[in-house]
């Protein structure tokens, strides 16, 4: 079930991943947010350095690992505008956090990026919980999903001097 708190948190990871897109990065925004509510970390995508793997979930996933205790990382909640990607949902997994709580899916984003004739990503949009089987997973949030999906069009539809296309 998605709370008030949930979506709370959810809009924040929507406008972290705007940051991004203003930044020039692509807009995806996460937030860790331990069991007692309060939020250790927010982070957003930081690929416009070249390095691909700048992932907001990967980096607080590392952030938690150094951070926070086994139990700690049990007890808290990654919310995320977009679905892990299988490196992001592989660290989590490995660094044992909780629950994930996203606004699109992999696949949604998928599927976006094909009607926009934009080539895929290089790595497969599996969903969590083919890379972590026991992970407890909630989204899409349908909510916030439009807001999501106009960010990515803005980032592949970037305005100014029309093109024809
Ligand atoms: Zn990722």
């Amino acid at each position: 079930m998605i709370s008030d708190v949930d979506l709370r948190h959810l809009r924040r990871c929507v406008e972290l991943a705007a940051e991004a897109l203003e930044s020039g990065d692509e807009p995806f925004g996460s937030v860790l947010v331990a069991g007692d509510g309060t939020i250790r970390g927010e982070d957003h995508n930081r690929v416009a350095s070249g390095d691909h793997t700048r992932h907001p979930e990967f980096a607080l996933a590392r952030w938690a690992a150094e951070h926070m205790t086994p139990a700690e990382r049990a007890a808290a909640t990654v919310y995320t505008s977009g679905e892990h990607c299988p490196m992001c949902a592989a660290a989590h997994g490995w660094v044992g956090l909780g629950r994930i709580v996203f606004v699109a899916s992999g696949a949604q984003l998928a599927g976006w990026l094909a009607e926009w004739g934009v080539p895929a990503a290089p790595v497969a949009a599996l969903p969590v919980t083919a890379v972590v089987p026991d992970a407890v997973v909630e989204g899409p949030v349908p909510e916030l999903v439009d807001d999501v999906r106009a960010l990515h069009h803005r980032l592949h539809h970037p305005p100014g001097p029309s093109t024809g296309n």
